[in-house]
């Protein structure tokens, strides 16, 4: 296993069950640096397994369009927790230790060489070393080593991100949301409430250029550009998926995968579903003894069924997304403000946004005229 981040930890700690797992980190501890806003669904908790008291637990948000119309949804369930990230990996880790599974800290994958078992080659303490694996499991984030040489070198696009934490203490139950080419090109800015502390971050599509101009005049936007702040996170996130998350002797999971949700970025749900389908389908195969990529290709299959549709419409989404100015973002908001379509909004659920998209359209037709070959595409499938 390449990489003990939250995929690789709960695959590992799947698979540890039944086989000798080896993890291989680069750096010294899981869950550091953090790159991660911790708003996640509250079954996220719960499907990695992670005992943790959020930060705070959400329910609803507010949404500001160009123009300056604010859109609120809430709901009376909880529809989101901020997790501690750091604590969240760790534990992840931990549990994946318990199980069996051995964490290599500071050791950095360089290449394998596939010759019916995996010649895994990698630095440690300046030194190279070899490894032989029966299977090679590449959870190594964004910017996967393992998948590029698994021959599918990039996802369609990344995003880049920055936050900050500022000591503003904020307990309130909404996040903000602020969409536009002048806040943050090409995704959104966020602004989330801690409690003990205020995180405030934004990610822009990969043609803007770093973030960190942008992150100042949003900052500036929110009056609190003079706030020292407490942290500070970037990263990437990538986008619209990989071609193949499976090769010979080879499997991919979470950011290196791809499995991401295109709408929010979010990885962690994706990354968690599909490490459960990795472990069920690397099980069987290392049972048979049979690590080519024609039987490894179940994993694909399971994974697909399961996130497939979410992040195709939620790519398409997206694109719709894309080709929208400031001017048509401020119409489309006028024509959602109302309240049964609000009450809509309310329903949703953030590990599967898309599933608004068609009765959003069936009670608000007008958002057709945006773009309404991608529209209409999304909606058939
Ligand atoms: C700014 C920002 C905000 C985000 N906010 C959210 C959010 O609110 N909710 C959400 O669900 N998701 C969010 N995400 C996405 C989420 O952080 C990722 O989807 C998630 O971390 C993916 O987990 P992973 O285990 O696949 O990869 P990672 O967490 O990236 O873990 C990969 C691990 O592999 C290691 N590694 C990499 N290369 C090597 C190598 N060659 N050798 C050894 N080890 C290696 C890395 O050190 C790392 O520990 C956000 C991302 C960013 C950038």
């Amino acid at each position: 296993m390449v990489g003990g981040g939250p995929a690789g930890s709960r695959a590992a700690a799947l698979l540890a069950k039944d086989w000798d797992v080896a993890v291989l980190e680069e750096h010294q501890e899981s869950g550091r640096p953090v790159q991660c806003t911790g708003l996640v669904s509250p079954r996220v908790l719960e499907m990695a397994g992670v005992r943790q008291t959020p930060l705070n637990v959400l329910h609803g948000a507010e949404i500001e369009f160009p123009g300056g119309r604010r859109i609120a949804v809430s709901s009376p369930e909880p529809k989101a927790v901020v997790i501690d990230r750091a604590d969240f990996d760790r534990q992840l880790a931990e549990r994946a230790m318990d199980a069996g599974a051995e964490f290599f800290y500071g050791r950095r994958y360089l290449s394998r060489r596939w010759e019916g078992r995996s010649r895994i080659h990698y630095r440690e303490d300046g030194q190279v070393g070899e490894e032989c694996a029966r299977l090679l499991v590449g959870a190594d984030g964004h910017g996967s080593k393992v998948a590029m040489e698994a021959g599918d070198p990039r996802p369609r696009e990344w995003v880049r991100g920055l936050q900050v934490d500022l000591p503003i203490a904020d307990g309130s139950d909404t996040v903000e949301i602020h969409v536009g080419s002048e806040t943050a090109p090409g995704f959104f800015a966020w602004r989330l409430p801690c409690g003990d502390f205020t995180r405030v971050g934004l990610c822009v599509g990969w043609d803007h250029g770093p973030p960190a101009d942008y992150l100042r005049a949003f900052l500036k936007k929110l009056s609190l550009e003079d706030v020292k702040p407490l942290d500070k996170h970037c990263g990437k996130i990538p986008l619209g998926g990989r071609g193949r998350t499976y090769g010979d002797g080879v499997l991919l999971v979470g950011d290196a995968a791809g499995q991401v949700k295109p709408v929010s970025g979010g990885g962690l749900f994706p990354g968690l579903t599909s490490a459960r389908c990795l472990a069920a389908v690397a099980g069987e195969a290392l049972r048979e003894d049979r690590c080519d990529a024609a039987s490894l290709k179940a994993y694909e299959r399971m994974w697909r069924k399961e996130l497939g549709k979410e992040l195709a419409r939620g790519y398409r989404l997206r694109r719709v997304f894309l080709r929208m100015s400031d001017e048509d973002m401020a119409k489309a908001s006028a024509m959602v403000d109302r309240p049964d379509v609000q009450r809509l909004l309310n329903s949703g659920d953030i590990d599967r946004p898309s599933d608004l998209a068609a009765p959003l359209l069936r009670k608000v037709p007008g958002l057709l005229r945006f773009s309404p070959r991608l529209v209409s595409a999304m909606v058939m499938r």
